[in-house]
């Protein structure tokens, strides 16, 4: 395999597909590695971790994905270790490969921030395997909760930002519709969402009028905001925060930032803020000859100069443009400065009830029409059509009949949450 591959990209999220698909469609002969045999879409995982949708509907093969590219290889493998200087990379299994063009884009990592007990008890929500498992103990709690007379679920969720905002809405509106519908009211009246933040309002990226919004729904479906104080410390029981009093939570999730991960630490690149490389501004990291570093685990400016969000649109058209310049290296061309189209963002809070604010304008909309733009968007964008299709069923089953997508848990409900996710997806 060593030298039959001019670039070799690590990592097939949103960049790393992007840029695999642009250089595969000019014929370049690329190795694409991802511990995982599929894509994963992120932004619709808590929708897995609370139900609402299978995980077919947002992981797709990635052997299914490149069917069509006759000179990218998918390689399922786990890379420990990369040598940027070398542009090598080694996998689990021993395997050291090289190319002329290294491209990195393994995506971060939860960070915990040092907080006691968040690594070891807290549910991160970040993968696929991540997901599932957060599903599974909610549903197995539950499952606890209703063997018992006076049975209660406490969830607390860390992170007031998309991800958090989206989560904590999502299973107060399952304990408001689905848990009162399948259990009992009775339940349902046991179960409480937290959702906490050191800062004093939730979705902070998003305008005045935003966070107003996003915050009386989720106090309208039944979340419990605790703002403006941090957690300093995971317990079993919940979380301790920073003024000494405590909220109850058999179910800790982090929703509270992210880092770059050891495969960048050990990369020998320069690291910058949250562990990530301050690449140039043609995608390339410094120092170094031929690597380019794409995705959540860059540091990517704009044309201004300033650092743009870990988002999906900045991975994927980062992918997009770092291929557009490996096409240049490959035939003697001259490399252009990234420029990212700013499509503004959206988030999710509930049924019929979301925000967004679009384009550089920042147009905003809240409610119905936000909820509506947000399906659409994150119909378009999903990878496959029979992952479009599941989701879009799932969604009309979830929103109209109140009727949960994936209640199934896998194993004895005694048995802890599994530590390793669903198996791999299989190539349809
Ligand atoms: C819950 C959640 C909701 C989100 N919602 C939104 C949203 O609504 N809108 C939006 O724009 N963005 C959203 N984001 C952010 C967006 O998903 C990320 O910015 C985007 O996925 C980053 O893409 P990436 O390609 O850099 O990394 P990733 O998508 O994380 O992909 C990294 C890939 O690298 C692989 N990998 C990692 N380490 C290794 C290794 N050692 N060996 C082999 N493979 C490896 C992983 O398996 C993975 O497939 C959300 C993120 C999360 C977690």
């Amino acid at each position: 395999m060593e030298d039959s591959y001019q670039v070799i990209i690590v990592g097939a999220g949103f960049a790393g597909v992007a840029a695999a698909k642009e250089l595969g469609r000019k014929g370049v002969r690329v190795l694409l590695i991802d511990s995982n045999n599929y894509h994963q879409f992120q932004p619709l995982l808590y929708q897995v971790a609370t139900s609402q949708i299978g995980v077919s509907a947002i992981a797709r093969p990635l052997r299914s994905v490149f069917r069509r590219f006759k000179t990218v290889k998918v390689l399922t493998a786990k890379v420990d270790s990369v040598n940027a200087g070398e542009r090598a990379v080694t996998t689990a299994d021993g395997q050291t490969m090289r190319a002329e063009i290294l491209v990195i884009a393994v995506g971060a990592v939860p960070n915990f921030f040092n907080t006691p007990g968040a690594e070891e008890l807290a549910f991160p929500l970040y993968s696929v395997t991540d997901a599932t498992r957060l599903g599974t103990g909610l549903t197995r709690l539950l499952d606890q909760a209703d063997r018992k007379p006076d049975g209660s679920v406490d969830v607390v969720v860390v992170g007031g930002g998309p991800t958090g905002v989206e989560t904590a809405g999502a299973m107060a509106e399952n304990v408001k519709y689905v848990v009162r519908k399948y259990f009992s009211p009775e339940l349902a009246a046991r179960c409480r969402v937290h959702l906490v933040d050191m800062v004093p309002s939730v979705l902070t990226m998003f305008s005045s009028k935003s966070q107003n919004y996003a915050t009386e729904h989720l106090k309208k479906v039944g979340v419990q905001l605790h703002m403006g104080v941090g957690v300093t410390e995971v317990r079993e029981d919940g979380v301790t925060l920073a003024d000494g009093s405590s909220v109850p939570g058999q179910i800790v999730v982090w929703a509270g930032g992210l880092k770059a991960g050891d495969l960048i630490a050990g990369s020998g690149l320069t690291q910058g803020r949250g562990g990530r490389i301050d690449v140039d501004t043609d995608l390339t990291a410094p120092d170094v000859e031929g690597v380019y570093v794409v995705g959540d685990c860059a540091n990517i400016a704009d044309s201004t100069g300033a650092k743009l969000p870990q988002l999906g649109s900045v991975a994927q058209q980062a992918g997009k443009w770092a291929a557009s310049n490996i096409l240049a290296d490959l035939q003697g061309g001259t490399r252009t400065p990234f420029r990212y189209v700013d499509k503004g963002y959206m988030a999710m809070v509930g049924r019929g009830a979301a925000v967004a604010e679009l384009g550089r304008k920042r147009i905003q909309l809240q409610g119905v029409f936000a909820f509506l733009s947000w399906l659409l968007v994150h119909l378009a964008l999903l990878s496959g059509l029979q992952q479009k299709i599941r989701a879009l069923f799932s969604w009309l089953n979830g929103y109209i009949l109140h009727s949960p997508a994936q209640v199934v848990v896998s194993g004895p409900i005694e048995k802890e949450p599994p530590e390793q996710g669903p198996p791999p997806a299989s190539v349809t």
